[in-house]
């Protein structure tokens, strides 16, 4: 259990500090969305193969849903926003969100697919 634990602490430290699945050093990004093809430090290949990343967009869809719905309802049952300006606000955050979430997203598919099969 508590080996389970510091896996799933490991693979979030890592993910959202966008680095290495491996060294942990190691920034998964040069700029921007441009990614590096290796791990600066231990060399590790991030896109292990064509097609790699497609499982990015489950974690981002995922992600934007889970803060999307609820979003809408607490705002619809505690405030007295109307409808059509709720319903807006979280139309405009379901295309920022995904985008802001993106690095991030393609980080934790990194890390959960490397601890998983490694
Ligand atoms: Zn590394």
């Amino acid at each position: 259990m508590t080996k389970n634990f510091n896996i799933l602490l490991k693979i979030i430290k890592y993910s959202f500090k966008l680095r290495c699945p491996e060294c942990g050093i190691g920034k998964l990004y040069e700029k921007g969305f441009r990614m590096y093809s290796h791990c600066q430090e231990c060399g590790l290949k991030y896109e292990r193969e064509q097609g790699y990343f497609i499982g990015v967009m489950y974690i981002n869809y995922g992600a934007t849903v889970l803060l999307i719905f609820p979003g809408y309802f607490f705002l619809s049952l505690f405030t007295i926003i109307p409808n059509m300006l709720n319903i807006g606000l979280w139309c405009l955050m379901s295309g920022v969100f995904p985008t802001f979430f993106y690095r991030y997203s393609k980080s934790l598919w990194l890390n959960i697919d490397y601890t998983i099969d490694h």
